[in-house]
């Protein structure tokens, strides 16, 4: 007979952050930076620590250029070659600090990374993403990224348990990236039937991970600044997302004209439009798990930006924390049953 956990697991919507008392006088107060020290690199960062995903649409230069004005981090995706990554470090040598390269886990990737990291040696990330981290040859490839960049700070998942938080810190990485299905052009869950809520998946990821000195991204499943205020709180030490940026001016794709509305096109690292791009079609022996959507037009990023920065600094005034470090230990979740009035919503 299979397991069965009857423990109930959590997304961020079966969730509010119950209010407290604070000294705090005004939200300008908050101060959102953090100053990390990883566990295997041993080198420390000091930013705002939200991620733009590594999706080809999303993890761009002209991405990762304007986040890291505002102090925000890129994982910038696996497509770019490393003549254009030198062009990119010649003209943002600012920027550099704020972003990862990022590979997957064959040998091809490793070759191109380590071409890239030999090039600009001013990058101090890597972002090794596949789509199931559970795998021991993914686990391989992290000891041997390690081996070969033995002070970069690395990235590697994604994984939703605490037992592969510890074993991938172990192998040497030093940022656990959390989620396996929570994400807005994800089809994992609907595909496969696996998957793991996402808040749960932090709250247990985190406790793994600082228990061993490493830390944690919750990658996917935010849909408002309110969820990203709710990752932070169950733990996440940087919050990874795609969707939210996705539609505006810094996103690669086309602009779509449509009935005189404006769309940007977006779509899943497993969708077939990515696989027809990059792996020349979708296998016989695999499905896409991933979503071809197409988002209203948003313009230029900075008012996302400043939306996400505005509602995390009003979390963390009502829950009392002055930084973003304490949001953790000032939080109480309140289960609920609704989350937002939608009586106005179309
Ligand atoms: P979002 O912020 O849009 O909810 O989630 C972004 C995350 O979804 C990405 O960082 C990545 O981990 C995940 N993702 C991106 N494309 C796909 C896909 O095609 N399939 C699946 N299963 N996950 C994806």
């Amino acid at each position: 007979m299979p397991n069965i956990v009857n423990e109930l697991k959590l997304d961020f919507k079966d969730v509010l952050l119950r209010p407290k008392r604070s000294t705090l006088k005004s939200r300008s107060e908050v101060n959102l930076e953090r100053e990390i020290t990883f566990k295997n690199s041993r080198r420390t960062y000091k930013g705002i620590p939200i991620m733009a995903s590594n999706m080809d649409t999303i993890g761009t230069f002209e991405m990762a250029r304007d986040l890291s004005k505002h102090g925000l981090f890129t994982t910038v995706h696996k497509y770019y070659t490393p003549e254009q990554w030198k062009t990119f470090a010649a003209q943002n040598p600012d920027c550099l600090k704020n972003i990862a390269a990022s590979a997957g886990s064959s040998q091809g990737d490793f070759e191109r990374l380590s071409e890239i990291l030999k090039s600009v040696p001013e990058i101090t990330f890597i972002c090794l993403d596949v789509a199931n981290g559970y795998s021991q040859h993914f686990v391989e490839m992290v000891r041997k990224v390690r081996a070969a960049f033995p002070t970069h700070t690395i990235i590697a998942g994604n994984v939703v348990t605490g037992e592969m938080v510890e074993e991938l810190i172990l192998s040497g990485a030093d940022i656990i990236k959390v989620g396996i299905g929570p994400g807005s052009v994800c089809t994992t869950r609907l595909k496969t039937g696996v998957g793991y809520p996402q808040l749960s998946a932090v709250l247990e990821c985190a406790d793994a991970a600082h228990g061993l000195q490493g830390h944690i991204i919750s990658d996917g499943g935010c849909t408002c600044p309110g969820d990203i205020a709710k990752a932070f709180a169950g733990g996440a030490d940087f919050v990874m997302a795609g969707g939210m940026f996705s539609g505006h001016d810094q996103c690669a794709g086309d602009l779509i004209e449509k009935n005189g509305k404006k769309y940007k096109l977006f779509y899943g690292m497993s969708s077939h439009v990515a696989m027809e791009k990059y792996a020349g079609g979708v296998a016989e022996y695999r499905s896409s798990e991933g979503k071809v959507v197409e988002v209203p037009y948003k313009g230029d990023v900075e008012s996302t930006i400043l939306d996400m920065l505005g509602g995390l600094r009003s979390a963390c005034t009502y829950v009392g924390a002055s930084k973003l470090k304490e949001l953790t230990r000032r939080a109480t979740f309140i289960r609920c049953t609704q989350q937002l009035n939608n009586v106005y919503s179309t």
